[in-house]
């Protein structure tokens, strides 16, 4: 069985509190881009999980994030007949903030869920997921959506309008525990207004929503180039500029096509990892 897992990005992304487990409650936007991975899952003769990809650096042992989904996958249903191959062609750079390896682990769920035939809801894979990673259950979901507490509760709003946005991911490899160790030694946080920004997604409401995109990990993770990435996505006329996730990439959102392909050509000849996308309704599709 074969799909393609999305890419996403935090129109919003703000943290309430650290909880006593050492998990965040969060308060996010979420929307898919049309970046994706593609993920393989067929069963195996040899009684194991094995795992193959494309990019160098991508861990192919129990730390890829579809072999971890795989295992708790597995164990919730108490499957003990474990023989599958997971291929993973990687498109979405790694370490960079917008999903990559939920995008994987996502897929493998969905793809067990009809390979045993065990008929689970979405919501029954979301709460598998959740135990992997807080990214997972809306990269199972897809669109438009909050996420809130640990990422675990979805609520799917409407389609984002049309646009295009532009993803820029500078040298750096951003380690999520240690962007959130950054945060916690922040002495002050200027939260964003979530309330607006609830408003502005329900109705919809591109310029709105473009005025309050914000995320609070920008307070807290140093990524030297972030100006000089929204500077020229500025002057091409995003209407917002945004670090996605734990960063480093940092996103674009234009209305007009023209603009967002001189942002993207300008960004190319200075960084390699830049992309040209619009909002993707569903986060896997199958191929
Ligand atoms: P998020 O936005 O969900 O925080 P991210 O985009 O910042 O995720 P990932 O691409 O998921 O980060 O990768 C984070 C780390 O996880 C990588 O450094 C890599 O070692 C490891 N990893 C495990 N499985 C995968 C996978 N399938 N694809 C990419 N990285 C993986």
């Amino acid at each position: 069985m074969k799909v393609k897992s999305a890419a996403k990005i935090n129109l919003m992304l703000d943290i309430l509190k650290k909880l006593d487990n050492g998990y965040h409650s969060l308060f996010m936007i979420m929307q898919s881009v049309d970046l994706y991975d593609t993920v393989s899952v067929e069963k195996n003769d040899e009684d194991k999980i094995i795992i193959k990809c494309d990019t160098d650096g991508v861990p192919c042992n129990e730390k890829n994030i579809a072999y971890k989904c795989a295992v708790a996958f597995f164990d919730a249903l108490s499957i003990t007949e474990r023989g599958i191959t997971i291929e993973i062609e990687k498109a979405i750079p790694m370490a960079a903030g917008i999903a990559g390896g939920s995008a994987d682990g996502a897929a493998v769920l969905y793809c067990l869920n009809k390979i045993y035939n065990t008929n689970l809801s979405i919501k029954e894979l979301c709460e598998i997921g959740a135990k992997v990673g807080a990214d997972i259950p809306f990269s199972l979901v897809g669109g438009t959506a909050i996420a809130l507490g640990t990422g675990t509760i979805i609520a799917s709003v409407k389609d984002l309008p049309e646009c295009y946005i532009v993803l820029c991911k500078p040298e750096q490899d951003v380690s999520t525990p240690e962007a959130y160790a950054e945060f916690d030694s922040l002495n002050r946080v200027r939260h964003l207004d979530r309330i607006l920004m609830v408003d502005a997604v329900a109705d919809g409401d591109y310029e709105k929503i473009c005025k309050l995109c914000g995320n609070v990990f920008e307070q807290a993770v140093e990524v030297p180039k972030r100006p000089h990435i929204k500077g020229v996505m500025r002057k091409c006329g995003a209407d917002a500029c945004v670090m996605s996730g734990s960063g480093p990439t940092v996103y674009g959102i234009f209305s007009n096509k023209e603009n967002a392909e001189d942002a993207y050509n300008k960004l190319s000849k200075k960084y390699d990892n830049v992309y040209l996308c619009k909002p993707a309704k569903h986060g896997i599709t199958e191929v």
